[in-house]
Protein backbone atom coordinates (compact mmCIF):
# COMPACT_ATOMS: atom_id res chain seq x y z
CA UNK A 1 0.00 0.00 0.00
CA UNK A 2 1.47 3.33 -1.26
CA UNK A 3 -0.02 6.72 0.29
CA UNK A 4 0.50 9.12 -1.57
CA UNK A 5 -0.90 12.89 -2.06
CA UNK A 6 -3.04 12.45 -5.23
CA UNK A 7 -2.56 15.74 -6.75
CA UNK A 8 -5.44 16.68 -9.54
CA UNK A 9 -3.19 15.35 -12.45
CA UNK A 10 -3.10 12.19 -11.66
CA UNK A 11 -6.97 11.48 -11.03
CA UNK A 12 -7.34 9.73 -14.68
CA UNK A 13 -10.43 8.25 -13.79
CA UNK A 14 -11.90 10.77 -11.51
CA UNK A 15 -12.60 10.79 -8.03
CA UNK A 16 -15.59 10.60 -5.46
CA UNK A 17 -15.68 13.37 -2.91
CA UNK A 18 -17.81 13.23 -0.05
CA UNK A 19 -20.53 16.48 -0.15
CA UNK A 20 -20.51 18.46 2.93
CA UNK A 21 -23.25 21.01 3.13
CA UNK A 22 -21.96 22.50 0.51
CA UNK A 23 -21.19 21.33 -2.52
CA UNK A 24 -17.86 21.85 -3.56
CA UNK A 25 -15.81 22.03 -6.51
CA UNK A 26 -12.27 21.37 -6.94
CA UNK A 27 -10.49 23.46 -9.90
CA UNK A 28 -10.06 21.51 -13.07
CA UNK A 29 -12.96 19.07 -12.22
CA UNK A 30 -16.30 18.40 -13.71
CA UNK A 31 -18.95 16.90 -11.13
CA UNK A 32 -20.44 14.28 -13.54
CA UNK A 33 -23.21 12.50 -10.84
CA UNK A 34 -23.81 12.17 -7.66
CA UNK A 35 -24.41 8.72 -5.89
CA UNK A 36 -26.21 8.47 -2.32
CA UNK A 37 -25.78 5.69 -0.16
CA UNK A 38 -29.34 4.36 0.38
CA UNK A 39 -28.24 3.26 4.29
CA UNK A 40 -26.71 6.05 5.52
CA UNK A 41 -27.50 9.02 3.30
CA UNK A 42 -23.98 10.09 2.71
CA UNK A 43 -23.84 12.09 -0.91
CA UNK A 44 -20.71 11.38 -3.12
CA UNK A 45 -19.89 13.74 -6.60
CA UNK A 46 -17.92 11.87 -8.98
CA UNK A 47 -15.51 14.43 -10.59
CA UNK A 48 -13.91 14.10 -13.57
CA UNK A 49 -11.49 16.33 -15.02
CA UNK A 50 -12.56 19.38 -17.35
CA UNK A 51 -10.31 18.16 -20.26
CA UNK A 52 -11.46 14.27 -19.63
CA UNK A 53 -15.48 14.61 -19.25
CA UNK A 54 -16.67 10.90 -19.73
CA UNK A 55 -20.49 10.34 -19.08
CA UNK A 56 -20.96 6.70 -19.95
CA UNK A 57 -17.83 6.34 -17.52
CA UNK A 58 -19.65 8.41 -14.68
CA UNK A 59 -22.50 6.49 -14.75
CA UNK A 60 -20.69 3.19 -14.66
CA UNK A 61 -18.33 4.36 -11.69
CA UNK A 62 -22.10 5.49 -10.04
CA UNK A 63 -23.32 2.19 -10.35
CA UNK A 64 -19.57 0.76 -8.54
CA UNK A 65 -19.31 3.13 -6.25
CA UNK A 66 -22.86 1.90 -4.87
CA UNK A 67 -22.02 -1.05 -4.80
CA UNK A 68 -18.63 -0.19 -3.10
CA UNK A 69 -20.99 1.52 0.00
CA UNK A 70 -23.15 -1.65 0.26
CA UNK A 71 -20.00 -3.43 0.40
CA UNK A 72 -18.53 -0.61 3.06
CA UNK A 73 -21.70 -1.42 4.83
CA UNK A 74 -21.48 -5.50 5.40
CA UNK A 75 -17.77 -4.72 6.22
CA UNK A 76 -18.98 -1.93 8.59
CA UNK A 77 -15.76 0.31 7.81
CA UNK A 78 -16.72 4.24 7.03
CA UNK A 79 -16.69 5.17 3.56
CA UNK A 80 -13.56 6.99 2.47
CA UNK A 81 -13.85 10.85 2.25
CA UNK A 82 -12.46 10.77 -1.04
CA UNK A 83 -12.59 7.91 -3.86
CA UNK A 84 -10.00 6.81 -6.26
CA UNK A 85 -12.79 5.78 -8.97
CA UNK A 86 -11.50 2.86 -11.33
CA UNK A 87 -11.42 2.79 -15.22
CA UNK A 88 -13.38 1.15 -17.69
CA UNK A 89 -11.05 -1.69 -17.57
CA UNK A 90 -11.22 -1.88 -13.92
CA UNK A 91 -14.62 -2.48 -13.62
CA UNK A 92 -16.16 -5.87 -15.11
ZN1 LIG B 1 -23.37 4.49 3.80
Amino acid sequence: MVKSAAAPESLSNGTAKRLRKKTESTPGTVVMSTVVCYQCGVQFAIAHRAASQHQALAERQAIWLADKFVWDHIQESNHQSLIQLPGSREMK
